[in-house]
């Protein structure tokens, strides 16, 4: 018997987007699935309300995936898709944001895909939607941003070797995830590369979250400020001339929504 036959399925995983962390911020299809699913394998960032809507006798298996700190490495969590899928008619891979987006969503895909196992993607509001929604600046805007790249700030080696010339671009909008450990890097490169030491940045950690709390400096200040604000991962960046709007499009504030969040 080949592998592919042991593990010859009928159950189907689902790899499911679960937003940035507002419950509300789940799509229809995410939130049918969760509610009906017969296990659940999930990532660190997906919120506890967001858990919430998952039954109570639905198995929860954590998949762990904090950027330095992956607590189950990605053949385990490939191989335990497919056992699952053997079992269970609907099994729901959770990821936070949207699944595609550094997610890792595709490279399970793939493994689903090669081992026979049927498999859908449900796509989620990534960090970027979610954060620069509910932070009131916009990823482009006219006269400010033609354009909206994502980047990461973390690669697997540590070493930053992105093309800055190109990315130190004045009318693209930069967002940038896992980015906080080497913000001063990525600012310092960005300010080498071109773009002005005064374009606007803002920070988000935990965006659209109760917890959510934010910063706004620029390339040239953003290490110290973040410092200041005392601003902790989960960290998006947003760089560039949109950045300058935060505060005028303000209309979401998370103090008003909970206290005490400081020790969470
Ligand atoms: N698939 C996810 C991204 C996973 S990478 C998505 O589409 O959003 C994890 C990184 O996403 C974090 O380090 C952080 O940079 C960003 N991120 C995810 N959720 C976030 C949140 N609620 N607030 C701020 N940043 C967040």
């Amino acid at each position: 018997m080949t592998e592919r036959d042991e593990h010859s399925s009928t159950g189907t995983v689902y790899l499911v987007g679960a937003g940035p962390g507002d419950p509300d911020l789940l799509t229809v299809k995410a939130s049918r699935l969760l509610s009906s699913a017969d296990v659940v394998v999930y990532d660190r960032l997906v919120s506890p309300a967001v858990m919430d809507i998952i039954p109570a006798t639905a198995p929860r298996i954590y998949a762990g995936k904090a950027s330095a700190n992956h607590h189950m490495p990605q053949s385990e969590i490939n191989a335990l898709l497919v056992s699952l899928a053997a079992e269970h008619a609907s099994v729901v891979r959770l990821k936070g944001g949207d699944p595609f987006i550094f997610g890792r969503g595709s490279e399970e895909a793939i493994h689903l895909s090669e081992n026979g196992v049927a498999f859908e993607v449900v796509p989620g509001i990534s960090a970027a939607s979610g954060c620069s929604a509910y932070l009131g600046i916009p990823l482009t805007h006219r006269g400010l941003a033609t354009g909206v790249r994502y980047l990461t700030g973390h690669t697997q080696d540590d070493e930053l070797n992105f093309d800055w010339e190109q990315l130190a671009d004045p009318e693209t909008t930069l967002v940038v995830y896992m980015g906080l450990a080497n913000l001063g890097e990525i600012a310092a490169r960005l300010i080498a590369a071109g773009l002005s030491a005064s374009t606007p940045l803002a920070a988000v950690e935990r965006g659209t979250t109760p917890a959510q709390r934010h910063c706004v400096a620029t390339l040239e200040t953003a290490v110290e400020a973040v410092t200041a604000a005392k601003i902790g991962p989960p960290c998006l960046i947003i760089i560039g001339k949109v950045a300058g709007l935060a505060g005028t499009l303000e209309w979401w504030r998370p103090e008003q929504v909970v206290k005490n969040q400081d020790s969470a």
